[in-house]
């Protein structure tokens, strides 16, 4: 996601009571930060935060991490909030191909991937957030049957990753070729990118994969 850089966005993020700062802090002690053991759902570059506002307001029974890159993008994200301390709902700066170093072994139950980043060019294949090396790093951080959630409008990021998710043998459940003319279409959260896409007719690609044993 591309927005203009802005000055001074890592202090402006520290204004907002959903911001964790040095969230390293709490691998493998989230449940302290929340207070309560409920399952832990992240989202990989959140972009400006509507979907994971979205489920965090419809399902107080999970704590929801939204993880990104950029910290203008973060503040963009956090502005949603208005300042408010929302319970389940943490906002963090950080490179997910480092997920080890935030998270302990097994402590994310779902982790939603949303129109990430395609990376066309071949030689950038390592860079695709469904990259093997990236599905490894998952797998450290995922409990027993972990979920990813993966949404595209990129048909070959898509076939891309459904293939890297059964080379490292992921099961693999609920594919659609069109989402908002699926089965899954009623409880669907729309992201910018995904609101975007849609309006121009584009098909939305998604499916699950189960995170092996
Ligand atoms: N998910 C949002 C949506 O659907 O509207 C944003 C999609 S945007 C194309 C991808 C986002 O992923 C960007 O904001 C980018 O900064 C973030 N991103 C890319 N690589 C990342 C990484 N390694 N760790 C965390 N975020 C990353």
């Amino acid at each position: 996601m591309r927005l203009r850089n802005i000055p001074g966005a890592e202090e402006a993020l520290r204004e907002y009571p959903t911001f964790v700062d040095n969230p390293v802090r709490y691998k493998g002690r989230w449940k302290e930060r929340f207070g309560n053991d409920h399952p832990i759902h992240i989202e990989i570059g959140c972009g400006k935060g509507r979907f994971i506002n979205t489920l965090a307001e419809r399902h107080p029974e999970i704590n929801f991490i939204a993880i990104e890159l950029k910290a203008e993008v973060v503040l963009r994200a956090a502005q949603r909030t208005e300042k408010r301390a929302i319970p389940n709902l943490a906002f963090v700066q950080f490179n997910a191909a480092l997920l080890p170093d935030l998270f302990g072994a097994g402590e994310v139950s779902r982790i939603y991937l949303n129109f990430s980043d395609p990376w066309p060019k071949t030689r950038h294949a390592k860079r695709r957030l469904t990259y093997s090396s990236f599905l490894k790093t998952y797998q450290q951080v995922l409990v027993k049957n972990g979920e990813i959630h993966l949404k595209t409008d990129n048909e070959k990021l898509f076939e891309f990753s459904l293939n890297q998710f059964s080379d490292e043998r992921f099961q693999l459940r609920h594919i659609t070729f069109d989402l908002h003319h699926s089965p899954w279409a009623e409880d669907n959260v729309m992201t910018e990118y995904e609101e975007r896409f849609s309006s121009r007719g584009q098909r939305i690609y998604r499916a699950e994969a189960i995170c092996p044993s």
